[in-house]
């Protein structure tokens, strides 16, 4: 059944939540904020924590506690948290956009978000490999 099409958000089991999340990694990159615009801009530096390969949390069931600026969504009111990237299921869902085709759940197939270019699996840099994050600023096109 497509939940995605006929829940609102704070409907969803657990289970329905989690599977929404396509595994970009984008969260995960570390954000810096414009002091005078307050204009978020991301990085391609990204957590310690991620395993690059399939841009999952190595710890997430204690990642709140491993990395206390790490944010669970699910408490807060996300909504509010516009800096998720555009591509991301929860903000898309919010806005009340469709799924993308690349999307797990619509492709069937769990590495399409890698396949379409989404993930930071091709250009992110774990943070202990990186001097300063200020020189690693980057713009999405998608
Ligand atoms: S940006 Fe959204 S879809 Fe991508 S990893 Fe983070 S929570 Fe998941
Ligand atoms: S602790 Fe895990 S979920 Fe949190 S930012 Fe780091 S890699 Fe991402």
């Amino acid at each position: 059944m497509e939940f995605w099409k006929t829940k609102k958000l704070h409907e969803m089991t657990p289970e329905e939540w989690e599977s929404l999340c396509d595994n970009c990694g984008k969260c995960c990159l570390h954000k810096l904020e414009d002091e005078k615009t307050g204009e978020i801009h991301f990085t391609s530096v990204v957590c310690n924590l991620i395993d690059l390969k399939t841009c999952r949390c190595t710890r997430y069931s204690e990642r709140t506690q491993k990395v206390p600026t790490c944010l669970d969504l699910k408490q807060h009111d996300f909504e509010k948290f516009n800096w998720l990237p555009s591509t991301c299921a929860y903000r898309l869902l919010a806005d009340g956009e469709a799924l993308p085709q690349w999307h797990p759940l619509v492709s069937g197939k769990a590495a399409s978000t890698h396949n379409a270019g989404i993930s930071i699996r091709s250009y992110a840099m774990k943070e202990a490999d990186v001097d300063r994050v200020e020189d690693h600023i980057i713009k999405w096109l998608k």
